[in-house]
C-alpha cells in the first residue's frame, strides 16, 4: 500500500516510478514553472510529467538542475518523462525528436519516454525507434498515451518491447475500467493525466460529502482514490500550497465502500478529446 510520497510501482521491466508526480501541461516556460518545478522537489515529489509539445523541457530542466543542488538529490532520484509529439511520429523523426528533448531538458537519459497521442499509421514506427532507445538504454522505461485497447492490441502483436506504462484521462467521470482491467492483465501501468478533470470535479457534491467524512479537500480524495487503485498520478499546479495539498495522501484512507461510491461516479465523460477520433 502507498504509505509515503515517494513510494513506488515497479514497473514490467524492474524499473521504479513514483505513484505520485507534477503535471506541466499548459505551464508556460517562465518562472512559474520553475518555482513550480522546483516547490514540488523540495516538497517531496520526485517525478515530473512534461512534453515536447507543452514547450517548457528548457524550464522543467532548468528547475530539476537547481532542485537537484539544493536539495542534494541525484539524478538518480528522480524520474522524468516526456512525450514525442504527433509531428514526429516516425523511424528517423522520433529518434530526432528524443534528442532535442533531451538536449533542452539537460538531462542524459529519461525515465520515461511516451507516444503522446496514437496517430493511425504512425505509431508503430516511432515504437521501433523507442526501443531502439530503450534498447541502447537512453531511457529506462517507455510507454504510450491514449491509446484504448485496440490501439495496444495492434502495437503489442509487432513489438519486441511491451509499452510499460499508458498514461490516459482518467477521474471519476471517466473511471476507464475496461481499459484498466486489459492493462493490468498485460503488465501495463495506467498512469492518469487529469486526475482532477482539470479542476471540474471540486464542485461534485458525491466528492465534496466523502472528503468532508475524512477532514480531506475534494483534490486530495479523487488523488487518494487513484492511489488506492493502482493507478499513477500527476496532477498540475503551479501554486505552492496547492501541489503540498495535492502530495498530502498518506495520511487516510478510503474505505472499501467509499472507493465503491466514487467509481459508481462514472459517466464516461472527457474533457479532452477522444483517442479515436482526433484530428491533430
Ligand atoms: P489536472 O486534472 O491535474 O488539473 C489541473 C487544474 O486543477 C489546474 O487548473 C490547477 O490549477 C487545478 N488544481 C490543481 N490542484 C488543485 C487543488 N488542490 N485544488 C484546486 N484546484 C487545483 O489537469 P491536467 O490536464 O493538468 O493533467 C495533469 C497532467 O497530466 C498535466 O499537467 C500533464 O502533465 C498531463 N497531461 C497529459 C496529457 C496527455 O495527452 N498525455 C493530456 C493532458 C494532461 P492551479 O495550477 O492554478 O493550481
Amino acid at each position: 500500500m502507498t504509505q509515503h510520497i515517494q513510494n513506488k510501482t515497479v514497473l514490467q521491466n524492474g524499473v521504479n516510478m513514483p505513484w505520485l508526480g507534477l503535471g506541466v501541461f499548459q505551464v508556460a516556460d517562465n518562472e512559474e514553472l520553475i518555482h513550480a518545478v522546483k516547490s514540488a522537489i523540495a516538497h517531496g515529489y520526485r517525478s515530473i510529467d512534461t512534453a515536447a509539445i507543452y514547450e517548457n523541457e528548457r524550464g522543467v530542466g532548468q528547475a530539476v538542475a537547481e532542485a537537484m543542488i539544493e536539495n542534494k538529490l541525484t539524478r538518480g532520484d528522480l524520474f522524468i518523462t516526456s512525450k514525442v509529439w504527433n509531428a514526429d511520429l516516425g523511424y528517423e523523426e522520433t529518434l530526432a525528436a528524443f534528442e532535442v528533448s533531451l538536449k533542452k531538458l539537460g538531462l542524459a537519459y529519461l525515465d520515461l519516454y511516451l507516444i503522446h497521442w496514437p496517430v493511425n499509421g504512425k505509431y508503430k514506427e516511432a515504437w521501433r525507434a523507442m526501443e531502439t532507445l530503450y534498447q541502447q538504454g537512453r531511457i529506462r522505461a517507455i510507454g504510450v498515451s491514449n491509446f484504448q485497447i485496440h490501439h495496444l492490441e495492434d502495437l503489442i502483436a509487432d513489438a519486441a518491447v511491451k509499452p510499460m506504462v499508458n498514461q490516459v484521462e482518467m477521474h471519476p467521470y471517466l473511471s476507464q475500467q475496461e481499459l484498466r482491467s486489459f492493462c493490468k492483465e498485460q503488465g501495463i501501468q495506467i498512469e492518469a493525466w487529469a486526475p482532477l478533470m482539470q479542476g471540474g470535479l471540486l464542485d461534485q457534491p458525491v466528492l465534496q460529502e466523502i472528503a468532508a467524512k475524512y477532514g480531506k479537500s475534494v483534490a486530495q480524495t479523487i488523488l487518494r482514490w487513484d492511489l488506492q487503485h493502482g493507478i499513477v498520478t500527476i496532477p498540475k499546479s503551479t501554486k505552492e500550497q496547492r501541489i503540498i495539498e495535492n502530495a498530502s495522501l498518506f495520511d487516510f484512507r478510503l474505505s472499501a465502500e467509499d472507493m465503491a461510491r466514487i467509481d459508481s461516479l462514472n459517466r464516461d465523460q472527457r474533457v479532452g478529446p477522444d483517442p479515436d477520433n482526433f484530428d491533430f
